[in-house]
């Protein structure tokens, strides 16, 4: 049995390969919005759906017209695969399935396209795309390498499915599907609940706690940081308001893009904190994971919570909990939305109603106990997946 992993990494281009990289972006944003047009155009005569084999071949023509040759230094793939997402995006709108797709603009969609899966070879430093080197001549080839920021990431000698590159305002990234081996069933005994939240990060059944990287003050720091920047960009737009229309001039270009650094930044250490976590309880290696729904953990209901979820990237946690679980063989179980994690107790299984949202500690009126409120939702969790494997 087989599996595909996604991975992502950073490209590290030179300044040639950094514009060749914006002139692919464009060309596959050209090349999606040219397909629309053509499909609304042809449905608006009162055509049907012109398919994809068909769009391809009249944007072959296309490219033959005089002032269209620019297309040909081109990867190939690049415009195919962006015709062939605007085909899927306008079918789904032909079936009644979603709004009609939205031109791509500069401003609105991040740069991004397609590279050939079979033409895309990696080595343990680089990564080689086609037709970024403008030249034939064997000597230029090498342009077609781009540095990766990580090395031995991704393996050389295996087959590659969906490889995008996008650039997300400040770097150019990678992401290319992997065929690897899948893993045998986890041979740990024992599995792990995992009661996440606000407070903490997330709560292990076995005792392990993960901080809530928000807290700290560095991240504070950083935060605080970041809104003094906004606000001052904010202050800069203003003043340079000419009647109803923005300008931009070269300073609040300059303060955007720092801008954009520090959230980045943040986004960074929260994201590289989750997979330390997440690494971590897999190392454990245990047979299975629980976890509560996080839309129906409650914690959504709450407009201040909600944005400390979103703050801390929880649905993200839960995203890559998932993915290293199945790379790992482990099973994950996603608890019943009406199963009362934080309510019940974890030694009698008494289920107290009136539990408020404020109360850290959970007393039960039955046995006695006295335990840490999200301890026992990840015991109760604990033992739900226990109950599930069993029967
Ligand atoms: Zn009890």
């Amino acid at each position: 049995m087989t599996m595909i992993k996604t991975l992502r990494v950073m490209l590290i281009p030179n300044k040639k390969q950094n514009t060749r990289l914006f002139q692919f972006a464009g060309s596959a944003r050209f090349a999606f919005n040219w397909a629309l047009a053509q499909e609304k155009k042809n449905f608006d005569e009162g055509g049907k759906f012109i398919s994809d084999y068909e769009l391809r071949r009249l944007f072959t023509q296309f490219k033959q017209q005089t002032g269209n040759e620019w297309l040909y230094t081109i990867s190939n793939n690049v415009c195919k695969q962006a015709i062939k997402d605007a085909v899927i995006a306008y079918q789904k709108f032909f079936k009644g399935l979603a709004q009609h797709p939205k031109f791509k603009s500069r401003k609105r969609n991040k740069p991004g396209f397609y590279a050939d899966p079979v033409k895309i070879k990696f080595s343990s430093t680089h990564v080689k795309l086609e037709n970024i080197a403008q030249s034939k001549k064997k000597n230029r080839q090498s342009a077609n390498w781009f540095r990766l920021a990580e090395h031995n990431r991704i393996p050389t000698e295996c087959s590659y499915s969906n490889p995008h590159i996008t650039f997300d305002g400040l770097n150019w990234f990678l992401t290319v599907g992997i065929e690897c081996e899948a893993p045998k069933p986890a041979a740990g005994a024992d599995g792990i609940g995992i009661d996440v939240g606000v407070k903490d990060l997330a709560i292990c059944s076995t005792g392990h706690v993960y901080k809530n990287i928000n807290k700290t003050s560095r991240v504070r720091r950083l935060k605080k940081k970041a809104r003094r920047l906004q606000r001052k960009l904010s202050r800069k737009y203003i003043k340079n308001k000419k009647g109803e229309s923005y300008r931009k001039t070269r300073n609040i270009i300059k303060s955007e893009k720092q801008l954009l650094r520090r959230t980045h930044r943040l986004t960074n250490i929260r994201t590289n904190h989750i997979h330390q976590v997440t690494t971590e309880i897999v190392k454990r290696e245990p047979s299975f994971i629980v976890m509560e729904d996080l839309n129906v953990s409650g914690m959504m209901k709450n407009r201040y919570l909600a944005r400390a979820v979103q703050e801390q990237k929880l649905a993200e946690f839960y995203r890559i909990m998932q993915y290293k679980s199945d790379w790992n063989g482990i099973r994950l179980i996603t608890a019943d939305r009406f199963y009362a994690s934080s309510k019940l107790c974890s030694v009698c299984g008494h289920k107290k109603k009136d539990l408020k949202l404020k109360d850290r500690i959970y007393r039960c009126p039955e046995c006695g106990t006295v335990i840490d409120r999200d301890l026992n939702a990840s015991l109760n969790l604990y033992h739900y997946g226990k109950s599930i494997l069993t029967h």
